[in-house]
């Protein structure tokens, strides 16, 4: 089924004025939002930027992007139907794969008509008065709606860096997040690559085949390790399909939202350098970043950490050839895991190549971009292409980048203002029937994020329906819940390690912003037993009222 073609987004319907529930973004988690609150006969205006539907598969079209959760657990599990007609063809799928799968899930289930595509949604007000909010987009136009869902995406706002003279280089620019839709062709080109986390490393072997020069220009070195793709068969692909029901619920309750993840027993300081070094090789010949769940204790203890980073160094150093250049790819002082772990095709032997060379930009910073190209405190690099793979304003950026306000003054930027605050990440105090999904201090992105969409969008849509049978107009987080569930997020954060890095999870990539540790680390099954006695107990924490 995979490599059908799709309706286009051209067959525009006019925005409705008045509805139930805005959606904001048409990924994965607003096309499933608009499913189901459909299904509950719902009145829905989808609003989307971009001019089609996908979100991260829309947007990063960057060559080499792919899912790093295996294609066959990184889709819906929504629709017993659709996962047995869809066939992926790689145990990770390439991004042109996986946008032909959303459209695909839009054609058949007929979204499309209910989003409205190229509109950015600036503000969102709360009537005090009403019970309603008025949603207003950058078109001017205005929509009334009792409910509002944020499925703006952890990861869609992209961040260009704060370096001098961005607008003077003469030769094309790029960003990861914001690739174009016709394919770029570096053949022949001298390119230059600022940035090597997951994009930069998906990206830099595929753009070295073809530049006559590439200059990967490097701040931190990256953990990665391969991701052993390859082309799924039949037989496994059948194998699954017969089981998804089984794989699906395994999924749900596990820490990562990944049924085929371990769930580790042993310490790693229990275990002798010997059963240590088997046991890495293993996860490492598996692939997937269940490298760190190899024992219990890698992202709890500095020690445990320090032998799984001490096997991935030494893989490191032996996947690059000049020793030297080896020892400046080789992350030396960060935790293993604690920014996101990447995977990788042929990432650290891209360097082995001649026209690859690799500039440490710790040691010689970037002063500016010029005219030319790129000037580091020693050396200007003369470049026809510059890609900023520079990641993302990530989890609360999209939001925050929308005036979200109530009638009396409160405004979402300055309640957050040191850091984002959530009551299971999925409301905010002060804010009544504004739901996100995958929102801070929920599992989001350290999970399986297409397990935790669906589980939010349910909890969300189940929510709508309990307020409508009993004829209520609004929930709302009391201030208590949210003080509690905050301190329960910091508290499980702090016996981590994931607070020790300079990562976008803790904000850290953007400068100014508060540095919190933004997802809830307790794990997708703990967090999903949360949230569903919360809505059985008659939503425990909400003010519900008529
Ligand atoms: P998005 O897909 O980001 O969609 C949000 C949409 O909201 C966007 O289309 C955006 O244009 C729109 N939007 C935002 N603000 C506004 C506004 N104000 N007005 C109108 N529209 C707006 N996760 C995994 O679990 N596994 C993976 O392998 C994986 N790979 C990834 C690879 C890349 C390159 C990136 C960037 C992320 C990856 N992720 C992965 C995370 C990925 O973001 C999620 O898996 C998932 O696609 C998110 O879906 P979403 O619908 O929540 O958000
Ligand atoms: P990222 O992880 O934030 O990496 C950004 C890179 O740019 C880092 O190397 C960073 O260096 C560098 N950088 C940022 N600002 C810089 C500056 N001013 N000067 C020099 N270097 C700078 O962003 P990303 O690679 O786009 O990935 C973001 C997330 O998206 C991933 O963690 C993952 O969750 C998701 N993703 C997944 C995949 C996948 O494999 N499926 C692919 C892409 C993205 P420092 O480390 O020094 O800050």
């Amino acid at each position: 089924m995979s490599g059908q073609t799709h309706g286009s987004s051209e067959e525009l319907t006019a925005l409705k004025s008045n509805v139930d529930v805005v959606v904001v973004g048409a990924g994965f988690a607003g096309l499933y939002m608009l499913y189901r609150l459909r299904g509950l006969g719902l009145q829905v205006q989808v609003i989307e930027a971009g001019s089609d539907v996908g979100g991260t598969w829309f947007w990063n079209r960057y060559p080499g992007a792919r899912c790093d959760v295996e294609s066959m657990e990184y889709s819906y599990s929504f629709s017993e139907e659709l996962q047995q007609e869809w066939d992926w063809t790689e145990r990770y799928a390439t991004q042109p794969e996986i946008l032909r799968y959303i459209n695909h899930v839009a054609d058949r289930f007929d979204l499309r008509r209910d989003v409205q595509f190229n509109t950015r949604v600036r503000s969102a007000i709360f009537n005090e008065a009403t019970g309603r909010w008025t949603v207003t987009t950058d078109k001017g136009q205005i929509v009334n709606t009792q409910f509002c869902v944020m499925a703006t995406g952890c990861l869609s706002a992209a961040k260009p860096p704060e370096i001098k003279g961005r607008d003077l280089f003469k030769g094309s620019t790029y960003h990861t997040g914001l690739w174009p839709h016709e394919p770029v062709d570096f053949t022949g080109k001298t390119v230059g690559v600022i940035g090597t986390g997951s994009s930069g490393v998906q990206t830099i072997p595929e753009v070295a085949k073809q530049a006559h020069q590439l200059f990967v220009f490097q701040r931190t070195p990256t953990f990665s390790l391969p991701a052993g793709n390859r082309p799924l068969k039949e037989a496994e692909v059948q194998e699954i399909k017969q089981n998804y029901i089984d794989l699906r619920k395994r999924a749900k309750v596990s820490p990562t939202g990944v049924a085929s993840y371990p769930l580790p027993t042993l310490s790693a300081l229990e275990a002798t350098p010997q059963e240590r070094d088997l046991a890495y090789e293993f996860r490492w010949q598996a692939g997937g970043t269940a490298y760190t769940r190899t024992y219990k204790d890698i992202m709890l203890l500095a020690a445990a950490n320090e032998t799984a980073a001490d096997f991935a160094r030494r893989k490191i150093q032996s996947r690059v050839k000049n020793p030297e250049l080896a020892e400046k790819l080789t992350p030396r002082d960060i935790y293993i895991g604690t920014k996101r772990l990447c995977l990788d095709t042929q990432y650290f032997e891209t360097f082995n190549k001649d026209n690859v060379s690799l500039v440490d930009i710790r040691s010689t910073p970037i002063q500016e971009i010029t005219e030319a190209g790129v000037k580091t405190s020693v050396a200007e690099y003369k470049l026809d292409a510059l890609i900023y793979a520079t990641g993302f304003d990530a989890i609360t950026g999209a939001i925050l980048n929308i005036d979200i306000r109530t009638s009396s003054g409160l405004t979402l930027a300055e309640k957050w203002r040191a850091g984002p605050l959530t009551y299971l990440g999925l409301m905010t105090a002060g804010f009544p029937n504004l739901f996100m999904v995958t929102g801070p201090g929920s599992p989001s992105v350290l999970s399986n994020v297409i397990v935790s969409i669906e589980q939010h969008v349910e909890w969300i849509s189940d929510c709508i329906q309990h307020l409508t049978a009993n004829s209520c107009a609004q929930i709302e987080a009391t201030q208590a819940a949210e003080n509690n569930w905050v301190a329960h997020v910091n508290q499980l954060a702090s016996a981590t390690l994931f607070l020790n890095a300079n990562s976008w999870y803790m904000g850290a990539n953007v400068p100014g912003k508060p540095r919190v540790f933004m997802p809830y680390v307790g794990g997708v099954g703990r967090y999903r037993e949360e949230c569903t006695a919360i809505a059985n107990n008659g939503y425990t924490g909400f003010d519900i009222k008529k």
